[in-house]
């Protein structure tokens, strides 16, 4: 019998990380997430990804914890044995002008989104070179190729992704592991929830599409960039925003 491919994805407990890891269980995956807060139920979680035949496994880490990521990966490669697809979808906002800025916001912001994509990927990348195969996600922010007022730390972090998925495309391609980004628009998770219905409805009227885009709509993008069916694919950054950067 032929083995499930494996799709590893962070911060999937939640949002568009948990919709992609789903995603990616219903064509029959096994899938690793990761979480970080105490407050996950792993058991619901995994069986609302195991319906579907595939298996999961839950491992608690932080992505800006060299250690934890290791122990991340091994347990799932001693689990699964491989690594087909790594989805980098760890992220957080820390908002603020430029000049009420902490350095404790910007580097925080920074140290998840940027460095825990190095990190993650620095890792499972030594697996996917044995096997000389694999495909990597990483979600970049239309923000990242824009710029936004307030979010200095955030548009940083997010054209660094950009940078970083480019070079790793370039260096990766002879073992046949590519590497492309996504760039979600306006989305609705517990992300932008936090933003008031006056800024929601602002944002939505200079969308062309005019409304907010799901997780799902994301997750169908991540499937199909870690499938052989975009196999011609590598270092492109793809938007998912109802039109909004054109
Ligand atoms: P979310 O806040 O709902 O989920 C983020 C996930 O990342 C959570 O599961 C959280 O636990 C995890 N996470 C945060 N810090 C972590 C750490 N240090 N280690 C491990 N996991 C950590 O956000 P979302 O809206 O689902 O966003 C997912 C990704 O998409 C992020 O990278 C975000 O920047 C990007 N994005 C979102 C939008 C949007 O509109 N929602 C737009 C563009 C890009």
């Amino acid at each position: 019998m032929e083995e499930n491919k494996t799709v590893l994805v962070t911060g999937g407990s939640r949002g568009i990380g948990k919709e992609i890891a789903l995603k990616f269980a219903k064509q029959g995956y096994d899938v690793i997430i990761n979480y970080v807060s105490d407050k996950t139920d792993t058991e619901e979680l995994k069986k609302e990804l195991e319906a579907n035949g595939g298996k999961a496994l839950i491992v608690k880490a932080d992505v800006t914890n060299p250690e934890q990521i290791e122990n991340l990966v091994k347990t799932a490669i001693e689990t699964f044995g491989k690594i087909d697809v790594l989805v980098n979808n760890a992220g957080i906002t820390k908002d603020n002008l430029l000049m009420r800025m902490s350095e404790e916001e910007f580097d925080k912001v920074i140290e998840v989104n940027l460095k825990g994509t190095y990190l993650m990927t620095k890792a499972v990348t030594k697996y996917m070179m044995k096997k000389r195969q694999g495909s990597i996600i990483n979600l970049s922010s239309v923000v990242g190729v824009t710029g936004n007022a307030g979010q200095c730390n955030y548009a940083a972090s997010k054209a660094g992704i950009i940078g970083f998925t480019k070079s790793v495309a370039k260096e990766l391609a002879s073992r046949n592991i590519r590497a492309n980004a996504i760039a979600p628009g306006f989305i609705a998770t517990d992300m932008t929830d936090v933003l008031s219905d006056e800024i929601k409805e602002t944002i939505q009227n200079q969308i062309p599409l005019k409304r907010m885009g799901n997780a799902k709509e994301v997750a169908e993008l991540a499937y199909f960039l870690g499938s052989e069916q975009s196999s011609y694919i590598t270092g492109q950054v793809i938007h998912v925003d109802g039109g909004m950067v054109m």
